[in-house]
């Protein structure tokens, strides 16, 4: 991991495949600039725990592997960046996941400070590999990788009991990697003509695609792109 980050806070929106390693880097990167972290999957995860009207909404769709409905997304987008905690700048992770939401989201950004948008790039092949490798805690949702054969099964934060995320079955993963290649990835288009965007390589150790992602938003403010 990088050190302090010295600059002001600014809002970050990482894309990137499942399985890329998005909720790592976003997590770490909101940390070290002392801004909230804001994931729509753990939003969508945390409501389905609750057994809230989101939850019961959602979790068919998270199960099949398709994605929840762009305007409530949006609308729970919309609130949570109105939050006083996200005034500061905040880290988005799995939101914008489709154009429309993008769009959106470009409106909702109207008059809140400087924006990176920065995609973990990772080959689909590498994939289906990390997904299956991937447990979290049932406890602190922390997540983390088990080898080929390996049988550790508490969370190394909590104690917690690692399993694998409903979502990541053999069929879902399949599921989720086509909707991203149909839906999702047209976002990376949508972005990566602008000043603001840069990509990075996701296939490195996870402190290594932290210091490219760090690098990538220093470039941007350093250039006077964020925007
Ligand atoms: P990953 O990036 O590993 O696929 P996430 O934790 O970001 O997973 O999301 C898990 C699931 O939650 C998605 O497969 C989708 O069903 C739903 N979801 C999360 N964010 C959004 C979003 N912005 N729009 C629609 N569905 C979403
Ligand atoms: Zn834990």
């Amino acid at each position: 991991m990088t050190g302090a980050v010295t600059r002001g806070p600014i809002n970050l929106v990482v894309l990137g495949p499942p399985g890329a390693g998005k909720g790592t880097q976003a997590v770490d990167f909101a940390q070290r600039q002392g801004t909230p972290n804001i994931s729509t999957g753990d939003i969508l995860r945390d409501a389905v725990r609750a057994e809230s009207e989101l939850g019961r909404r959602a979790k068919a769709t998270i199960d099949a592997g398709g994605l929840v409905d762009d305007q409530l997304m949006i609308g729970i987008v919309r609130e949570r960046l109105a939050h006083p905690d996200a005034a500061r700048g905040f880290v988005l992770d799995g939101f914008p996941r489709t154009v429309a939401q993008a769009i959106a989201f470009d409106e909702i950004m109207t008059g809140h400070g400087p924006l990176a948008v920065v995609d973990i790039a990772v080959p689909d092949d590498a994939l289906v590999e990390r997904l299956a490798r991937r447990r979290v805690c049932g406890q602190c949702g922390h997540a983390t990788s088990v080898a080929a054969g390996e049988s550790r099964t508490t969370c190394e934060r909590c104690g917690g009991e690692l399993v694998l995320r409903s979502d990541d079955t053999e069929a879902t993963v399949r599921e989720r990697l086509r909707v991203y290649a149909e839906t999702t990835k047209p976002l990376v288009d949508y972005y990566s003509s602008r000043p603001n965007f840069r990509a990075v390589d996701g296939q490195q150790s996870p402190a290594e695609v932290g210091a490219a992602l760090t690098q990538a938003v220093e470039d941007m403010l350093a250039e006077g792109t964020a925007g």
